[in-house]
């Protein structure tokens, strides 16, 4: 593996990093205090490019590796965990998607919009009595001729109350288990869908999450994305790629982490000299630079196997778990280091600490994540 970037991904890190310094940091305390991030930034991350990256330029896409991908990522994780997830489901829960499994006519119909911004995308798999045992999902889509009529509850999803458009996983077959399960494209201005917004989030509140209820959401048969039945590999499948994506997240926060952690060690005195002079504060920022340098690694591994078309799931997990874990462990350090401003909003640390916390837990807990680790290892299923 090559670890030196190229100056395509450089610039692409670049144009990332000045993305989030103009457009992103004044604003976060604001956002994560009003719980939402102003909507108009989907346009711009549109329009810069970060919305189309690895989609084909045919379809609006910018191109792109998927280690550019996860420069970018990383990039808006640094400076707000909550426009990271925008992107995150956007293009690479959403869209991505439909550029590997759709057809050409549904390529054609969403991806311009969701690589430009003038479109937002959500993923809509959990439900209020399945999370990660997600292929017993139980929102039915029961044929009526050239129709789905489809009906059922959708939890904790991301972009829920923006998105025009809903990947929606539902049983469409009496097939046992997470055979029966198949993904329809519904756009959520369709009767019968409503959405309510979920306040109250430790992290992430600057995200827009939703439950969606369908009651006879009626889907032409052509909004099926990928076969009949195929819907759960539909859904594991942008979730190994998606899990990458969290990683590059995570790597964020913690990269954030240690760069607060030093600005604050070396400026804050105690006992007559900056604290940066205390051993104990000193372990705890190498603490967190052993964190971010390890996460990083373990994501780029992965955004590299993709690029080089080699198998990647495993690999993925392993990122997932140990950036998401990661993050945790180096926000929490950097909030020790800030002392009791540390608690304060007006200080980054606490936001970092509260974003991270959800990374084990959303696109598989941690523990799913050892599960298919341990699966893949072994041969033998432990869910
Ligand atoms: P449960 O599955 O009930 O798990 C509870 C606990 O039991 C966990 O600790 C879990 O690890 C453990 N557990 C469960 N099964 C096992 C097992 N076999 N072995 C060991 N331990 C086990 N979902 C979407 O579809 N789209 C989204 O956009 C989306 N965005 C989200 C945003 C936020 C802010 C949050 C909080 C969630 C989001 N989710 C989304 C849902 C998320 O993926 C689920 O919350 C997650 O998969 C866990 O499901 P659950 O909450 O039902 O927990």
């Amino acid at each position: 593996m090559n670890l030196e970037l190229s100056e395509e991904q450089t610039a692409v890190r670049q144009l990332a990093k000045d993305f989030v310094d103009r457009e992103v940091a004044p604003n976060v305390i604001a956002w994560d205090r009003a719980e939402e991030v102003d909507r108009s930034l989907v346009k711009k991350l549109g329009e810069v490019g970060f919305l189309g990256l690895t989609v084909d330029e045919e379809y609006g896409g910018s191109g792109g590796d998927h280690l550019a991908y996860c420069l970018v990522t990383e990039e808006l994780g640094r400076g707000d965990s909550s426009v990271r997830g925008i992107v995150s489901v956007s293009l690479g829960l959403v869209a991505k998607t439909i550029a590997y499994w759709g057809s050409e006519e549904q390529k054609r119909q969403w991806l311009p919009g969701l690589t430009s911004g003038a479109y937002v995308g959500c993923f809509g798999l959990t439900e209020p009595g399945t999370g990660s045992d997600a292929g017993n999902l139980t929102t039915r889509a029961v044929r009526d001729g050239d129709d789905y009529v489809v009906n059922g509850t959708k939890m904790f999803i991301t972009n829920g109350t923006w998105a025009d458009v809903v990947l929606l996983f539902a049983r469409s077959t009496d097939a046992p288990g997470h055979k029966g399960v198949s993904a329809f494209l519904v756009p959520t201005d369709t009767p019968g869908l409503t959405r309510r917004p979920i306040h109250g989030k430790l992290g992430l509140r600057g995200q827009a999450t939703a439950e969606l209820v369908l009651e006879d959401v009626r889907v032409p048969a052509s909004a099926m994305l990928a076969p009949e039945g195929k819907g759960f590999s539909v859904a594991m499948s942008a979730l190994a790629k998606g899990r990458m994506s969290v990683a590059a997240g995570c790597v964020g926060i913690a990269q954030a982490a240690l760069d607060v952690a030093v600005k604050y060690a070396t400026e804050r005195e105690q006992f007559g000299k900056t604290i940066a002079h205390h051993q104990l504060v000193q372990e705890l920022i190498s603490d967190i630079a052993v964190d971010v340098d390890a996460a990083r690694l373990l994501t780029w591994r992965v955004a590299d196997l993709v690029d080089r078309g080699q198998p990647f799931a495993t690999a993925s997990s392993q990122a997932k778990l140990f950036a998401s874990e990661a993050a945790v462990r180096a926000a929490n350090n950097a909030l020790q280091v800030f002392g009791g401003y540390g608690y304060i909003d007006e200080y980054p640390a606490g936001k970092l600490l509260r974003d991270a916390r959800v990374m084990t837990l959303y696109e598989g807990t941690s523990q799913i994540q050892k599960l298919l680790i341990g699966r893949a290892l072994t041969g033998v299923s432990a869910f």
